[in-house]
């Protein structure tokens, strides 16, 4: 089809840009169902982290993600609106996986700064997967031309980076050093 259309000189080649165009915009909807799932599924999931944590700085940087978590599904349920689409979901089967392994890690460590270092892992893993989706969404609305959509996108990816850092800075002001220390 794609050969078609480019062997049909100018308009031909017009059309395979559309052509173009309407598969990347196929893609970014995916993708932009697929983080709608996963910042629902964290909005479930993160709860889970808050009650099994033990360092208070480590509760206030989770709560406080949890509550831009929310507003991440806010955001994303504008985007499909500025592409003037219903919000759908589509499963993350990443994110379903970064969720499981959380669970497992936190089943498995003992209470107490191991489990709060585990917790911090898991975050991280996570974080790290948010902040990949959001840049990769971000330039396909900037490549479709979708300009309010890139900066809502930009406002989560800016919060995810943050969220990171923050556990960075978590893990690395008591957490790690703690958990080395009681050996
Ligand atoms: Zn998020
Ligand atoms: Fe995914
Ligand atoms: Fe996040």
């Amino acid at each position: 089809m794609k050969k078609a259309a480019s062997r049909t000189g100018n308009g031909g080649a017009k059309s395979s840009e559309e052509d173009h165009n309407s598969k990347l915009q196929k893609l970014f909807t995916d993708e932009l169902k697929d983080i709608y799932w996963a910042e629902k599924a964290l909005v479930k999931a993160i709860p889970k982290m808050i009650k099994k944590a033990s360092s208070e700085e480590l509760i206030q940087a989770l709560e406080s993600h949890l509550a831009e978590t929310e507003e991440h599904v806010n955001r994303v349920e504008e985007v499909f609106a500025e592409l003037g689409l219903e919000p759908r979901t589509k499963k993350c089967e990443a994110m379903e996986g970064l969720i499981a392994e959380a669970e497992s890690v936190m089943k498995d460590a003992e209470d107490g700064v191991m489990l709060d270092a585990g917790i911090i892992a898991s975050a991280q893993k996570v974080e790290h997967y948010e902040i990949a989706s959001y840049g990769t969404l971000r330039t396909f609305a900037q490549t479709l031309g979708l300009k309010g959509a890139v900066e809502l996108l930009e406002q989560t990816l800016t919060e995810e980076k943050a969220a990171d850092e923050k556990l960075t800075e978590v893990a690395e002001s008591s957490i790690n050093m703690q958990a080395a220390n009681e050996e």
